[in-house]
């Protein structure tokens, strides 16, 4: 039925074996199951999680026991992530088991660190933020004075949505955020000021083929992505530059998959802030917007099959948090009502199944696809107010 990685492709009927139980994973699942492929799931812990009630298999286990990945391994073909802050053990262990591991474990292990990620970034050729690393906080005293303010702190590991930074204006505060972050090593960056930030999700196979679907605007709400709409407000050339960057990094990093480049549009040129190696939030409109969406193109990047067509019609994403959720459950008739009601385009509600809402906590989103990304924005904003406008 299916052949084993290396040199064939993996044929439908082959599971994909997914390190995280969240809605990256749940939706990689929906594109699977239209290709015919089937989904095991390593949960981390959580029963019934998002990715594991839509796979044949959730194994709801930690990523570190051996006996939960020996059983996702042997019930995998290949394995890749929705997840990257686990120890990449996991991925020793797939190779030793004669599975491939997409994107590799070394990526994965690069992407945890900040230090790292933003050496290999730099030794891709690409442009990033003037940074120091500091393990003291005298270091880090001598790095914020070495960049000059103000400048952002940033924990080297397992950061996410703004968790565990702060910025620096005045040098008095330097003890009370090396104290704040825990005294952990950090990533001390200079501020950039960017006119907008971009992100672009490239995919690319074990061939070399590569695919973006363009370049995302995104806007950030306390650290955590609110809404994108593509095409970016930028010129042609700009974009070429920024889907340039990403095809770049895949290329030199050696990418089997589908990865995230964030980037600031500043004025001196494109500075790549971070990399997620695994389709992403601000990717989420191309599922409607492209013949190809991210998840699409991560399956076919990690089962060995070419890439399918990522370019996006205009669109533009909310990102539906749990806040919406604290007096009740909000008025979804509003979203069904509202699905051939937009003037300029069609609005799409997914929501991932989690079982309780919490602040910040990722719920869902909605996307709609049309003509032009600002307006269908402006819409879905006011959309989602009224899901709550009881
Ligand atoms: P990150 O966790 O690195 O994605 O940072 C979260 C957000 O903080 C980014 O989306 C930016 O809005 C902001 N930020 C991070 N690093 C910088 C920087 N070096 N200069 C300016 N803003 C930044």
């Amino acid at each position: 039925m299916t052949s084993r990685p290396g040199q064939a492709s993996l044929t439908p009927g082959s599971t994909i074996g997914v390190v995280g139980g969240g809605q990256l994973g749940r939706m990689l699942a929906y594109a699977a199951h239209q290709h015919g492929y089937r989904v095991a799931v390593l949960t981390g812990g959580e029963k019934d999680s998002p990715a594991g009630t839509v796979a044949e298999i959730e194994i709801a286990a930690g990523f570190d026991d051996e006996v939960a990945i020996e059983r996702l391994l042997a019930e995998s073909d290949v394995i890749t992530w929705e997840f990257e802050n686990v120890d990449v053990a996991i991925a020793d262990a797939a190779l030793r088991a004669g599975l491939e591991v997409r994107p590799s474990g070394k990526i994965i292990a690069t992407a945890q660190d900040r230090r790292t990620e933003k050496t290999a970034l730099q030794a891709a050729g690409v442009a990033v933020a003037a940074w120091r690393s500091a393990s003291s906080e005298s270091e880090l005293e001598a790095a914020v004075h070495e960049l000059g303010m103000p400048v952002i702190a940033k924990a080297a590991r397992f950061g996410y949505d703004g968790k565990g930074q702060a910025r620096i204006e005045r040098m008095d505060e330097v003890a009370g955020v090396w104290r704040r972050l825990g005294s952990q090593r950090l990533v001390v960056e200079s501020v950039v000021d960017f006119e907008r930030e971009l992100s672009v999700i490239v995919a690319r196979t074990r061939l070399g083929e590569v695919a973006d679907h363009g370049v995302m605007e995104n806007h950030h709400v306390d650290h955590i992505l609110d809404s994108t709409v593509t095409p970016a407000h930028l010129s042609a050339e700009r974009t070429s530059e920024a889907t340039a960057i990403a095809a770049r990094i895949a290329q030199e990093w050696d990418l089997v998959g589908v990865m995230c480049v964030e980037m600031f549009d500043a004025a001196d040129g494109l500075i790549v802030n971070e990399v997620a190696p695994r389709p992403h939030n601000s990717g989420h409109c191309t599922i409607e917007a492209a013949p190809a969406g991210q998840f699409e193109q991560q399956l076919r990047a990690v089962v060995g099959m070419p890439l399918g067509d990522g370019s996006c019609r205009p669109a533009a994403m909310v990102q539906l948090l749990g806040d919406l959720f604290l007096e009740g459950e909000p008025d979804w008739a509003r979203v069904f009502a509202a699905h051939s009601g937009l003037s300029t385009g069609s609005v799409h509600l997914h929501l991932y199944g989690k079982h309780e809402a919490r602040k910040d906590r990722k719920m869902g989103h909605m996307t709609a696809v049309g003509d032009d990304p600002d307006n269908l924005l402006d819409s879905l904003v006011a959309l989602r107010q009224a899901l709550t406008g009881r």
